[in-house]
């Protein structure tokens, strides 16, 4: 199991900062904006992005989270042994191998067809227990889940088998972000359609009488931000808590700032002289003399592979990234900032001195999507938790 958690040796210096302070503060400006009856779903797949999952359970179950969510066997371990009490749900589809340990541990899955309920069923049997299971009823997304045409069916045996339980109903969004809802929307009206249908033909939409009807649960953050009317009983969420935008259009809710941020120490200045060149390659070649700066960590601790691209702060002020960034390191032009030293403080991800690097100017260097660009951070980077 991969811990973000260092050994005691010196602080490496390139580390990821996560401010609990903050934290806190997005999950309060978030609990007012949500409107009273939905609870919430905390998603901390992939260690929180990167941040911790334990961490950031912590906080978001101490702020009210009523589930949490994960992607895999491994992570709703991790949350388990750590201690957490809140049920816990696991995404896609589980292998046969992990059915018993998801049993034992009372964790919640997605029993999406009619032989895996009966499968399931047979295990619950055996070990004594009531599984409580979701359906994830696909409408376009066309990765996990029952066609939305297709679930009473489904539906109608889960609620025959008496040692299991449906907990919710749930699908997932795959364009709620943007400014064009119309497949949402649609997507929205299969989701109804389903849950429509099953009212109309199981006698009640649960199979205990005081277990309460399953939850009804569609909405990412892009569609917590952007959909209310998709709010159901409970959202998804995981980027927003963060202090992340799942994009750059959707809402937005005054307060909110990112939790995490990447820094680094100038390992090296050096002074280079006309025509010499950077790093791999020879990306990079000085017209004129130059001061650079090494920064301690490349694209093997997640920075995107850029080349001549970006900025990092030092001092306050932006430096230009040069030549192609290696696996470890990475150089940047320091010649406008005279008082740059070896070991001053670098924000590769964050704010300093009132300008800021978001992870979004990251994800456009790199090419890429705000969500890879914060879950790709290594585990070799620390993790450092701050109060601020
Ligand atoms: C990852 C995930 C979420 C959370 O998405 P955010 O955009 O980070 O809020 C919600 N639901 C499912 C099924 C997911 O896989």
């Amino acid at each position: 199991m991969i811990s973000l958690r260092q050994p005691q040796t010196p602080l490496r210096p390139a580390w990821v900062e996560i401010d609990l302070g903050q934290l806190r503060r997005n999950l309060e400006i978030i609990r007012t904006d949500m409107p009273p009856h939905v609870k919430w779903c905390s998603v901390v797949k992939d260690q929180a992005y990167g941040h911790g999952a334990v961490e950031i359970a912590r906080a978001t179950t101490g702020a009210g989270a009523a589930y949490l969510a994960v992607a895999t066997l491994d992570e709703a371990l991790e949350l388990h042994h750590a201690g957490l009490q809140t049920p816990i749900l696991i995404f896609g589809e589980r292998p046969q191998s992990e059915l018993e340990i998801c049993l034992a541990h009372g964790f919640q899955i997605f029993t999406n067809d009619a032989a895996a309920a009966k499968n399931l069923n047979s295990i619950a049997v055996k070990q004594g227990k009531r599984a409580r299971v979701h359906i994830e009823i696909d409408t376009g997304m066309n990765r996990y889940g029952v066609r939305w045409t297709k679930v009473l069916p489904v539906v109608e045996e889960i609620l025959q088998l008496a040692n299991l339980q449906l907990a919710g109903l749930m699908t997932h969004f795959a364009m709620s972000d943007e400014l064009d809802k119309t497949f949402a929307l649609e997507q929205l009206r299969r989701f109804q359609e389903a849950v429509q249908q099953i009212r109309s033909n199981t006698v009640l939409l649960c199979n205990s009488p005081h277990a309460g009807e399953p939850l009804l649960h569609t909405c990412n953050s892009g569609g917590y931000l952007d959909l209310p009317q998709a709010h159901f009983d409970m959202v998804r969420m995981g980027i927003l808590p963060l202090g992340v935008y799942p994009s750059q259009v959707c809402r937005r809710i005054p307060g909110l700032q990112p939790v995490m941020s990447v820094k680094s120490r100038l390992a090296a200045i050096k002074q280079i002289e006309p025509g010499d060149t950077v790093g791999y390659g020879m990306r990079y070649r000085a017209e004129s003399p130059r001061t650079i700066a090494v920064l301690p960590l490349g694209y093997g601790d997640g920075f995107p592979r850029v080349r001549n691209t970006g900025h990092v702060l030092v001092n306050g002020r932006r430096a230009s990234i040069i030549g192609g960034n290696a696996m470890d390191a990475m150089m940047i032009d320091v010649t406008d900032i005279p008082q740059a030293r070896v070991w001053d403080e670098a924000v590769i991800m964050g704010q300093q001195s009132g300008d800021e690097i978001s992870v979004h100017d990251l994800a456009a260097w790199g090419g890429t999507v705000s969500y890879d660009i914060m879950t790709r951070w290594s585990v070799r980077l620390p993790r450092v938790y701050i109060e601020k």
